[in-house]
């Protein structure tokens, strides 16, 4: 099943990765504050990723390693 992971320490909080999206299952972890000072994205709901790497062509930081 395809997934994401996110390098929550490289993440910038930036939110391009949660518009990319196609399937609405990213979000900033607002319980979260990574070594930068931001709050990470995270993987809301693994079972819809499709894997179609959007959100890591997006990210700027190459923070987002997608497996399918
Ligand atoms: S691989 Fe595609 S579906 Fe999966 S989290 Fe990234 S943008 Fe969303
Ligand atoms: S696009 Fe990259 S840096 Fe921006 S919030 Fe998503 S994972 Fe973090």
């Amino acid at each position: 099943m395809a997934h994401i992971e996110v390098n929550e320490n490289l993440c910038k909080g930036c939110g391009m990765c949660v518009y990319a999206c196609p399937k609405n299952i990213i979000a900033l972890d607002k319980s979260k504050i990574n070594a930068k000072g931001y709050h990470p994205a995270a993987l809301l709901d693994a079972e819809k990723c499709i894997g179609c790497k959007s959100c890591a062509i997006m990210c700027p930081d190459i923070a987002i390693t997608v497996y399918r």
